[in-house]
């Protein structure tokens, strides 16, 4: 197998002490697969879930031509090139109840929305348009032969894949699987990641806040962000500084899940052994991200016991908690979603918005600041959310968007135009 390390070492433009955020990104997708696996789930179950394998369709839909309005089935043959036509009206076609004579010359056929089309009919005129006299109907000019018409097969075709693997299952495939009539189906089985928070200042919820301590907040947005994407999340507290608690942790962690996510002791300063550790227990990049908030990060696998076990894929996230969810949204979800089997992993939604504010803006990184979108002018503008301290998670509470400041860019003036990146909803 080759190693993480190497394959790292020659991309292109791979500086571990400066590295681009789309570069990370795009290194980390590189190196996963999907996990192996899948599960047979009703329906209802498939919701969220990543469709494992192709759904045929096992009949034509719709499986009839039918009429896409409420009106009158004819030929068109029979309608005269100018002036009105009167046409006999012989009976009517209801949605489930088919007209079942047959439809000669000079005759037409009541008929409604979803009814089957009597088979010499070649078009349906709505019924505003038309004037009832007696047991007649008289057409005006002007028609063409297929207007009106669902045909058969028109939204899938027997034997064609109606949905095809990799698609995470929205409403709208539901809806499509049950409209084949398809009661059950295969989807991956969820990713298992294993998330624990690192700090000896960190103090568990429900327990009184010792002098200097904060309470560990982490571990809940990550809880929060992972459920919401799928995972089977496995929490394993918070874990203090201290070498044997860490490699225990990192043990266990490893020899059940697909992905371990930490929070904290990835920054310059904290406790270098937090690095040595996890270089002897499997391949770690140590990243420079040129980005703030979030710059300091890990990525890399976690094998324990040796590079040809499984192990984990580990995310060793800044410990401030608006850069936990920053690098979350920027790294960790596409990964996910690549583990998950979403096929092909989504790029984050962005688009161009007028900024109402001045914001300060350093050379040489990108910046994600917390903004918030509104409708002025029948224009997109944005708004930062306040103090933007990379511990101030109140902005991204208050936040919908990123406001993205690329690493080229300087100070941005009111009125001027930054891209903004849509998570409302993302995870
Ligand atoms: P670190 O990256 O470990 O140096 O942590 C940077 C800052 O984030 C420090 O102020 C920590 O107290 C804070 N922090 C670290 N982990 C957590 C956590 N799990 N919940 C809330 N704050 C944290
Ligand atoms: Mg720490």
């Amino acid at each position: 197998m080759t190693s993480i390390l190497q394959t790292l070492s020659c991309a292109d433009n791979y500086d571990p002490e400066s590295l681009h955020v789309d570069r990370a990104r795009e290194l980390i997708l590189d190196l996963l697969s999907p996990v192996a696996g899948h599960e047979q789930v009703f329906v209802r179950q498939a919701l969220d879930r990543v469709l494992a394998g192709d759904v045929i369709s096992p009949i034509d839909v719709p499986s009839h031509d039918n009429s896409a309005m409420d009106g009158w089935a004819l030929r068109c043959g029979d309608l005269a090139a100018t002036g009105e036509t009167r046409l006999k009206n012989i009976g009517t076609a209801f949605a489930g109840r088919a007209f079942d004579g047959a439809m000669n010359a000079g005759e037409a056929v009541r008929i409604m929305t979803g009814a089957v089309l009597p088979p010499e009919a070649d078009c349906v005129v709505v019924q505003e348009v038309a004037r009832v006299e007696g047991d007649a109907v008289i057409i005006p000019p002007g028609q063409r032969s297929g207007q009106n018409l669902r045909r058969a097969g028109e939204d899938l075709q027997a034997g064609r894949a109606a949905i095809t693997a990799g698609k995470k299952l929205r409403p709208a495939e539901i809806g499509i699987i049950a409209s084949l009539g398809v009661a059950e189906l295969a989807v991956r089985r969820r990713v298992r990641v294993a998330l624990f928070s690192t700090g000896d200042e960190l103090c568990s919820i429900g327990t009184p806040l010792a002098p200097g301590a904060v309470y560990d907040s982490n571990r809940y947005t990550l809880w929060g962000m992972l459920t919401r994407l799928g995972c089977d999340v496995i929490d394993m507290g918070v874990i203090r500084d201290e070498p044997a608690a860490l490699e225990a942790a990192f043990r266990e962690a490893a020899a059940c899940a697909d992905a371990i996510i930490t929070s904290g002791g990835v920054s310059v300063g904290e406790a270098d052994f937090i690095k040595q550790l996890m270089t002897r227990l499997g391949e770690v990049a140590f990243w420079k991200i040129a980005m703030k908030p979030g710059r300091p990060m890990a990525f890399g696998r976690i094998q324990p016991d040796g590079a040809d076990r499984p192990g984990a894929w580990l995310f060793g996230l800044p410990g401030n908690p608006v850069a936990v969810m920053v690098t979350f949204y920027q790294f960790v979800r596409p990964a996910i979603l690549k583990l998950a089997g979403v096929d092909p992993v989504p790029p984050f939604p962005d688009f161009p918005a007028r900024c109402v504010e001045a914001m300060k803006k350093g050379r040489g990184r990108t910046e994600f600041q917390r903004g918030i979108l509104f409708r002025e002018n029948a224009e997109w503008c944005v708004r930062p959310t306040g103090a933007q301290g990379s511990g101030v998670l109140r902005s991204m509470s208050e936040a919908d968007c990123f406001i993205v400041l690329e690493a080229g860019r300087d100070n941005v003036s009111a009125g001027d135009t930054v891209r903004v990146q849509l998570m409302n909803g993302l995870v």
